[in-house]
């Protein structure tokens, strides 16, 4: 009788009853509603967006972690769960809900005015209306202090000019969280997508993330009252508070990317044959086995331990980096090492395996870049910044 990782780790004790049954909730939806099409959407580089998203909503993870305004106001480790199963799954429906979640609501939620807050979020929570963040731009990813994008007054109003470049969610979304150099530094507008002057050209050909909507943005001499200003945000600061909620979310997420790879590879080895008897039966694929699991269940208890950091609210930056920095790099080996025990069968559609393993090329650039994280832990340790 096998174990599960789980079992192996006792990772249920460190959760509370309600967490889990959060978990059980997501893991439910993303079996019966994702996982028989997601191949399929992943192929085709096209998913029902619209639909999911009010799906998602009735589910209520989007903006889970948010209060009020029809959020569900759940503790930071349900979230992360939620993030967990959905990834275990596909990274893209998990960024679908991470960006919708962490970075366009959080925006509006922490940074934003009470107009904007009632105007956006009840519906957003709902998945009726669907947003995106703009702060990368063509020429400027892991330093958004370079960004060219501009907004200047114009009497009472703000003209926006300039391009955002890699935005998920772009094509489809609603509302805009665009962030532009201003005369005051760098601030944040709450934009309608139909407002004149706003294009979200999508981008194709893409090998990773292939279900979900990646744009570029494009702003010309877009109009848009004072109000729509961020009247809280002042500074990099803004953007970056918001990229940390979303980072949160992927250290929770990539450790499902990577459990549904090794559970993948355990069931193919229990039953594919080799030289007369199942390959899971070897010590080469034991040890594989073994030392993947070793990684899981660590990539686990620091998503936890993370999670209960953030629930007592003292979470900081680098801690988080810390997250990140393990989960991705951890999971985007173990699905290069799962691949090995699928073999040929490995590349294909037919198992999550190299899906998850392309998609995790992604998760690895965005939301900061490895190299990004080593250097703000190097500076925590250090003292001494390395970035230019
Ligand atoms: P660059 O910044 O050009 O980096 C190139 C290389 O240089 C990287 O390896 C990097 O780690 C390294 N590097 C950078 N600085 C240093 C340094 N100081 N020392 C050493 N090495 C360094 N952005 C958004 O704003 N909103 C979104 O919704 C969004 N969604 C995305 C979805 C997808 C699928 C992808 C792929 C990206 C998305 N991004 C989004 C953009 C993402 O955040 C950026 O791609 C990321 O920040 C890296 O920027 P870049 O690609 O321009 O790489």
């Amino acid at each position: 009788m096998s174990q599960s990782l789980t079992q192996l780790f006792d990772l249920d004790s460190l959760l509370t009853p309600e967490e889990i049954e959060i978990r059980s909730t997501v893991r439910k939806f993303a079996a019966e509603r994702i996982r028989p099409h997601i191949a399929e959407w992943f192929e085709e580089g096209r998913i029902p967006a619209r639909e999911l998203a009010v799906e998602l909503g009735s589910l209520g993870v989007l903006g889970m972690h948010l209060d009020g305004y029809d959020c569900a106001g759940t503790s930071a480790t349900a979230y992360g769960l939620a993030c967990l199963e959905l990834e275990a799954v596909d990274s893209g429906i998990r960024s679908l809900v991470s960006v919708q979640g962490s970075l366009a609501m959080f925006s509006i939620h922490h940074w934003g005015s009470e107009e904007q807050k009632q105007q956006w979020l009840p519906s957003m929570a709902a998945g009726r209306a669907i947003g995106c963040f703009g702060l990368t731009e063509p020429d400027h990813g892991s330093d958004p202090a370079g960004m060219r994008t501009r907004a200047v007054r114009e009497g009472d109003d703000w003209l926006l000019n300039g391009t955002k470049m890699w935005i998920t969610n772009g094509s489809i979304a609603d509302v805009a969280v665009v962030w532009a150099q201003t005369e005051e530094g760098i601030r944040g507008f709450v934009i309608p997508t139909d407002t004149p002057g706003f294009s979200a050209p999508e981008i194709g050909a893409k090998m990773s993330l292939r279900a979900s909507v990646t744009s570029e943005l494009v702003l010309e001499d877009v109009r848009l009252p004072a109000a729509a200003i961020l009247p809280h945000a002042q500074g990099l600061r803004g953007p970056l508070t918001s990229l940390g909620e979303a980072r949160f979310g992927i250290v929770f997420g990539a450790i499902g990317a990577a459990r549904d790879c090794l559970e993948t590879a355990i069931d193919y080895a229990q039953t594919r044959e080799v030289f007369g008897k199942p390959l899971a039966g070897y010590q080469l694929t034991q040890a594989k086995i073994a030392d993947m699991a070793l990684e899981v269940g660590k990539g686990h208890l620091l998503a936890y331990h993370l999670g209960r950091i953030k629930d007592r609210g003292d979470i900081t930056p680098e801690q988080v980096s810390t997250g990140k920095l393990n989960n991705v790099r951890e999971a985007i080996a173990i699905a290069r090492e799962c691949r090995t025990i699928l073999a040929a069968n490995g590349i294909t559609l037919e198992y999550p395996v190299i899906r998850h393993a392309n998609n995790l090329e992604s998760v690895l650039t965005y939301e900061g870049t490895s190299e990004v994280h080593q250097l703000t832990i190097g500076k925590a340790l250090t003292g001494s910044a390395a970035f230019r």
